[in-house]
């Protein structure tokens, strides 16, 4: 027996935060939470309130899309936070904040925000994956704008979400 088997696992848990606005989750933030489970034991989806960015779906709305789309994978949690995403990752004990790229356009900003997170908080590693080929031109504002206009989303959104853009889209073209 090893000296630590007694000891509670969760202490030795690899955890990633994975920040972002999931407005709503597609099928590209999936491809890399999915790949990223290889990695670390437990992906927290943190989802970032920001007042001062407008979101098609409000906090809530975005759990709720989120959990449904994770409720048979124990390994993923879901969740909302605001502030500072260092702050919220070590409060929950993340070894890492996971983005991923698409293009050399995410690149700039992404290696800003790393550097700056690193000097607020050495200890806290910020894995890239790259995206796959299928999903790279997959966005949540991509995909917002071709629903809206009734194209097809079925390949680039989890099922579920189909509904939820429907179901957004009609409730606003009743509005005056
Ligand atoms: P943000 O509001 O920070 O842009 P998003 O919800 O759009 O957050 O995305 C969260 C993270 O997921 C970011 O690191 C973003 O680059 C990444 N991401 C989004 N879409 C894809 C995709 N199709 N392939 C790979 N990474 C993606």
């Amino acid at each position: 027996m090893w000296p630590n088997d007694s000891l509670d696992t969760t202490v030795n848990q690899r955890i990633a935060i994975y920040p972002g606005s999931f407005d709503p989750i597609t099928n590209g933030h999936l491809d890399i939470i999915k790949r990223s489970l290889g990695i670390f034991d437990k992906i927290i989806v943190g989802i970032a309130v920001n007042s001062r960015k407008q979101t098609l779906f409000s906090k809530q709305e975005r759990l709720d899309i989120t959990h449904e789309v994770f409720a048979n994978e124990p390994r993923v949690e879901v969740d909302a936070f605001e502030g500072l995403t260092v702050e919220y990752a070590r409060t929950r004990n993340a070894c890492a904040i996971l983005r991923g790229l698409r293009a050399v356009a995410d690149f700039e900003y992404e290696l800003q925000m790393a550097n700056m997170n690193r000097k607020l908080h050495e200890n806290l590693e910020t894995l890239f994956m790259m995206t796959s080929e299928k999903s790279f031109f997959v966005s949540s504002q991509n995909v917002k704008e071709v629903a809206r206009f009734g194209g097809d989303i079925s390949e680039l959104v989890p099922a579920s979400v189909i509904g939820y853009l429907a179901r957004k889209f009609a409730s606003q073209s009743n509005l005056p």
